[in-house]
């Protein structure tokens, strides 16, 4: 293995992934740390944790335990994947997991930026900025758990860290890899322990690369990626993204309420393809886990002739309006745990029914049906749409997987996904 990643999140561990591999890496993605040793000849493996909200501490002890497998693997170089838009508290994660790293790999400086361009992620002067508009006015001043107030990067990971922060920026950027090189030394003498690196552009990731080589942590955002993989001599190729053929039945399991997925549901419908939701909102509110029993059991009866035909459709997902009443009727987080519940046991019955390629939408909902298949490692092969690409599980029945987060995709995604899975997979 060339590149052991560790990632603060499921759907960010598959979108680091997929870059990974549309510049040219074989890729494996693990959910949490595996028990065994690596099990597939692959370049690349991101282990992906659920560490981006838990007590600094534990997002720790979880990415040294990720580390230590990596290390045991032959990792040649680690990155730390977070969110492009920096999620994080004063508390952490991002501050603490990178020195604990640096301390584990006696790794006396790293970089840091989240700067993905091609989703709209940018650094300049050391500004994240997203989209248009700065961090701190994109709506991520407001998030629930980490809310971003201030887009100045170096200060925000001074706050969460005991090392130097200092800045590379756009200036030095644009005199190319030898100028960033000599400024890294700079920055070290001056006693930085971490820079943030500005980048506006996708040329700016490509020529921070080679500067990245022999610095045994890399600490970003997925964008960083994409300029990794040439430092082994790999190139973008289609091979790297090759799966074994796919077989069995298909499902689409939907359990994302968001914009874009009511409107790939809808779209698929409009197609005339078959389709069975799950109305929580007629549940009576006394034994909700016998109710989602019969109802598992319907959805599956409902299924099992149509399998033969083509895909199938099992859904959850719903307008905003009709989820807000689900919600006061049957509380917030139990009405979600519920669905997911739900979910995950029609997904363990399709399976038993043959179902072998799979398009599952919604983080959460992903989550619960991986868990409940007992995926552990998945493959990862094409892109579907940017950051969702096919994924394969060598080690289980459950065969070809795409997993599809709130807005990603667009309105055709779903038979999209199942066109392009028969093109390049048979
Ligand atoms: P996304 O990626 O779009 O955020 P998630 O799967 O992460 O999708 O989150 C959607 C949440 O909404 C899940 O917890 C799911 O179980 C819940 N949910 C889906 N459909 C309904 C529904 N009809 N009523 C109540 N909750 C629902």
């Amino acid at each position: 293995m060339k590149l052991g990643c560790i990632a603060d999140d499921f759907t960010g561990a598959t979108d680091l992934a997929n870059n990974l591999v549309r510049a040219g890496m074989r890729v494996m993605q693990t959910f949490g740390v595996p028990q065994a040793a690596l099990s597939s000849d692959v370049d690349a493996v991101v282990v992906a944790l659920k560490s981006r909200t838990i007590p600094a501490k534990e997002a720790v002890a979880q990415s040294l335990e990720a580390l230590q497998w990596l290390q045991a693997q032959g990792a040649e170089q680690i990155y730390f994947k977070y969110c492009s838009t920096f999620d994080s508290t004063p508390a952490g994660n991002i501050g603490p997991v990178t020195e604990a790293l640096m301390d584990a790999l006696d790794c006396p400086f790293t970089i840091a930026t989240p700067a993905f361009p091609d989703n709209g992620r940018t650094v300049f002067k050391g500004y994240l900025f997203a989209g248009a508009v700065l961090l701190n006015e994109s709506g991520m001043q407001n998030h629930p758990l980490t809310p971003m107030t201030d887009a100045n990067l170096v200060r925000v990971l001074q706050a969460q860290t005991q090392r130097k922060v200092g800045l590379i920026d756009h200036t030095v950027m644009a005199k190319g890899s030898a100028a960033i090189s000599e400024k890294i030394k700079q920055l070290q003498a001056d006693g930085v322990g971490v820079a943030i690196v500005d980048a506006t552009s996708n040329e700016d990731l490509k020529t921070l690369g080679p500067a990245l080589k022999n610095m045994p942590l890399v600490t970003a955002g997925s964008g960083v990626a994409i300029g990794l993989p040439a430092n082994w001599n790999l190139q973008a190729s289609a091979s790297a993204a090759a799966l074994p053929k796919a077989s069995g039945y298909q499902a689409i399991v939907s359990g994302s309420c968001s914009i874009a997925t009511q409107g790939q549901v809808a779209h698929y419908q409009s197609l005339g393809l078959p389709s069975w939701q799950f109305k929580p909102l007629s549940w009576s509110t006394h034994d909700v886990p016998a109710q989602i029993r019969t109802q598992v059991a319907q959805a599956l009866a409902w299924a099992q002739p149509l399998l033969g035909k083509g895909p199938v459709l099992i859904y959850a997902t719903t307008d905003a309006d009709t989820l807000q009443q689900v919600q006061a009727k049957l509380g917030r987080e139990q009405a979600g745990e519920w669905m997911e519940s739900a979910l995950a046991q029609v997904s363990v019955g399709l399976l038993q029914l043959g179902v072998k390629q799979w398009v599952i939408a919604g983080g959460e909902t992903s989550g619960a049906c991986v868990q409940a298949l007992a995926i552990s490692q998945m493959q990862i092969g094409p892109q579907i749409d940017p950051g969702v690409p096919w994924c394969y599980a060598p080690q289980h029945a459950a065969g070809h997987l795409t997993l599809k987060s709130g807005n990603f995709g667009t309105p055709d995604f779903f038979s999209k996904a199942l066109k392009l899975l028969s093109e390049t997979c048979t």
